[in-house]
């Protein structure tokens, strides 16, 4: 999924925590759900257009990307507080996977180059397993245009659902 999609989520976990939790019990699940969160939204993301590569030459990618990028920063402007938590937790996996564990494999790789380290630790591992045992029957428009459509289905979703509590 999008960081909007995600950002989302997580803003939408933090409202329900907070509504039906006491402190501190609404601040660790909001943290324990938004993380985890991260990797149901991703297994799902091959209902999304969402190319692993960046396709530079493509009008419609560029466009795409442009558009949802800008909605991302602006949501994490308008929610940063109070939901700044919550983004960050949702956002935890990819920073440690693309900051942390990336760069460490990186360096293994140079000095062992056969080093499968990465593949037993990346935390999106977690994502690639429940896609490939969960929702292996879902169709696949990782590549198809369309598949934008889905993403701003999910996207209305969430955000109808959070004007809801907001
Ligand atoms: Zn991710």
């Amino acid at each position: 999924m999008e960081s909007i999609t995600h950002n989302l989520t997580a803003i939408l976990i933090q409202i329900l925590c907070f509504s039906y939790f006491l402190y501190p019990i609404n601040v660790i699940f909001t943290i324990v759900f938004a993380f985890f969160s991260h990797f149901l939204s991703d297994a799902l993301s091959k209902l999304t257009y969402h190319t692993p590569e960046a396709m530079k030459k493509d009008k419609f990618w560029i466009i795409w990307h442009v558009i949802i990028y800008s909605a991302s920063i602006a949501i994490v402007i308008i929610f940063f507080i109070p939901f700044w938590l919550a983004m960050l937790a949702v956002n935890l996996p990819d920073i440690i996977d693309w900051f942390i564990l990336r760069p460490i494999q990186n360096r293994k790789k140079r000095k062992n180059p056969g080093s499968e380290w990465n593949k037993k630790y990346l935390f999106h591992k977690i994502a690639d397993w429940i896609r490939n045992n969960i929702f292996f029957w879902l169709p696949d428009f990782t590549y198809k245009k369309y598949g934008v459509i889905n993403e701003l289905i999910i996207i209305g979703v969430l955000s109808f659902l959070i004007c809801l509590y907001v």
